[in-house]
C-alpha cells in the first residue's frame, strides 16, 4: 500500500503494473514517491495528448461532416439566409406609397400586395427577401422650380400631398395587418420582428414637405413619421440640397437659422435627422450640431461612385463614437445611377459601397436603404426586395461575419434609433419646451 494513502489504480493489486517490476523491498519511501510521481506525469501527458488530438480531429472534421463553420453554413447563400432569419433587413427607404399614388390614384382597394405587384415590393417578395421592417417613404415631389418664390413662401400642395401619402401607408399597413405592424419605437420594431411581422415606419423625404413650419414637423411625428430628410433635390427654407445630377448653387450655405431650430426640435421629439439628398455643407453642419445620432436613409459612397447624392469620405470620417464624431448609419442606396457607371451596377458594386463605408466609418455605421419603388432601374442581382440575401451572401464571401452582417441588415439602425430616443427623453425630462421658432420671412404670424 502506498504509504501516503493514495490509491492510484495503476498500483492496484490486480493490475500487472509498473510498480511491481522493481525491487520494492529495497525501495525507500522517498524513491517510491518520486517513481509514482513520474508515472503520474507520463500518464497525464499521454492522456492530454490524446485529448488534444481528439479535440482537433473533431474541430477539423466538424466542418466536413456538417458543412458548418462555427455556427454558420459554409455556403454563402445558406449562411445569408441563416443570418437574415435571425437578423432580418430593416430598409431605410422604400417608395411604395408614391407608386400607389402615381399608378392607382391613391386607391388602396385597387392594390393587392399578396400577388405579384407592379414595382419592386409585395408581400411574397418581402418574405422571400427576409425583410423585418422598412421605412415607408411618404414622398412628394419638390415644387416646380421657382413656383415657391425666392423665399419658399408661395403656397404649394406639399403638405396635403404628404398627408395623403401618410394615409396610403397607414391604410396599407391596416389592410395587411397580419403582415405589417405599425411601429413607433425601436422596441416596437424588435417586438414586431419577434412576432414574425414586418415593422412599418414612416419617413418624410424633404423639408419642402414641412410647409416652412416646425409645427407641421410635430404633427407628422404624431402621425407616426420617424425621420425627416432635411431636403429632397431642392433647397428649402431649412437647408440646402445637393440636387440630383449636379450640385446646385448654395442658397443658405448649408443649414439656415430655421434649419438649426428644426434639428433642435427633431432631437427633442425623437425624429431622426436624415441627411440623404442634402448638400455637403448641410450634412457637415447637421452632423456636428445634432445632439442625437443621424441617418442617411438612402445614400451610397462618393469615393466608389462620384455623384453628389453619395456621401464623401470627409463626411464619413465625422461618423463614429470618437471625440468630435457623431453616431450615424449610412444606409446604402441601390439606384444604379448612384452605384456605378451605366451598365455596371450589380450586387458586387453595391457591396463595394457597403465595404467602403465600413472601411472609412466602421462596420457599425452602415445599413441598407434600397430606394426600391423609387428607382426605375435596378442593379443586376438586386432587382427587388426578394434579393437582399444575395447582397448578404456577397459580403459573407468577402469575410463579413454574422455579427457585422446583423448590424448592416438592421442592428446599426436600431442602435441609432435608440440613441435618438434617449436624447429625446433626456431633453424632455430637462423640461425643454416645444420650439416656437417661426420662419422669419413669414408675415402671417
Ligand atoms: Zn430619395
Amino acid at each position: 500500500m502506498p504509504e501516503n494513502g493514495e490509491t492510484a489504480p495503476l498500483l492496484g493489486e490486480g493490475i500487472p503494473n509498473l510498480a511491481r517490476t522493481g525491487n520494492l523491498e529495497r525501495e525507500t519511501p522517498a524513491d517510491r514517491r518520486r517513481r509514482l510521481a513520474t508515472i503520474r506525469a507520463v500518464v497525464y501527458t499521454v492522456l492530454t495528448v490524446v485529448f488534444v488530438v481528439a479535440l482537433a480531429s473533431v474541430l477539423f472534421l466538424w466542418d466536413k461532416i456538417t458543412g458548418v463553420v462555427g455556427h454558420l453554413p459554409k455556403d454563402p447563400e445558406k449562411a445569408a439566409l441563416y443570418i437574415l432569419n435571425n437578423a432580418p433587413v430593416i430598409d431605410g427607404h422604400i417608395d411604395l406609397p408614391i407608386l400607389v399614388r402615381s399608378a392607382f390614384a391613391n386607391n388602396i382597394s385597387a392594390v393587392d400586395l399578396e400577388k405579384p405587384f407592379a414595382g419592386h415590393v409585395d408581400i411574397p417578395r418581402l418574405r422571400k427577401g427576409k425583410v423585418g421592417g422598412f421605412f415607408w417613404s411618404v414622398y412628394t415631389d419638390c415644387p416646380d422650380a421657382g413656383s415657391e418664390g425666392e423665399d419658399f413662401l408661395n403656397a404649394t400642395w406639399s403638405v396635403r400631398d404628404t398627408l395623403e401619402q401618410i394615409d396610403i401607408a397607414r391604410l396599407l399597413v391596416q389592410k395587411y395587418s397580419d403582415t405589417f405592424a405599425w411601429t413607433l419605437k425601436s422596441s416596437d420594431i424588435k417586438a414586431a420582428i419577434g412576432r414574425g411581422q414586418i415593422a412599418s415606419l414612416l419617413g418624410v423625404e424633404g423639408g419642402h414637405q414641412l410647409g416652412n413650419s416646425i409645427q407641421v414637423l410635430r404633427t407628422y411625428y404624431d402621425l407616426g413619421v420617424r425621420y425627416v430628410t432635411l431636403t429632397h433635390a431642392c433647397h428649402n427654407a431649412f437647408a440646402d440640397s445637393c440636387g440630383i445630377f449636379e450640385d446646385p448653387k448654395p442658397y443658405h450655405g448649408g443649414l439656415s437659422k430655421l434649419g438649426y431650430a428644426l434639428i433642435d426640435e427633431m432631437n427633442r421629439i425623437g425624429m431622426l435627422v436624415d441627411l440623404s439628398h442634402t448638400s455637403d455643407d448641410t450634412a457637415k453642419q447637421a452632423i456636428k450640431y445634432s445632439k442625437a445620432p443621424v441617418i442617411w436613409s438612402h445614400s451610397s459612397a462618393r469615393a466608389v461612385h462620384d455623384v453628389p447624392r453619395n456621401v464623401p469620405d470627409d463626411i464619413l470620417k465625422l461618423i463614429g463614437f470618437g471625440k468630435g464624431q457623431t453616431d450615424a448609419v449610412v444606409m446604402v442606396n441601390f439606384a444604379p445611377f448612384f452605384v456605378a457607371e451605366p451598365g455596371k451596377a450589380d450586387v458586387k458594386a453595391v457591396a463595394d459601397h457597403v465595404d467602403h463605408i465600413a472601411k472609412v466609418a466602421g462596420k457599425r455605421h452602415v445599413g441598407l436603404g434600397s430606394d426600391f419603388d423609387g428607382i426605375g432601374d435596378v442593379p443586376v442581382g438586386l432587382e427587388d426586395v426578394s434579393k437582399y440575401p444575395a447582397l448578404v451572401a456577397e459580403l459573407y464571401r468577402r469575410g463579413w461575419n454574422a455579427f457585422d452582417l446583423a448590424g448592416l441588415t438592421g442592428g446599426n439602425l436600431l442602435r441609432v434609433m435608440e440613441g435618438a430616443e434617449r436624447v429625446a427623453a433626456q431633453m424632455q425630462k430637462a423640461g425643454i419646451p416645444p420650439a416656437a421658432t417661426k420662419y422669419d420671412k413669414r408675415t402671417d404670424l
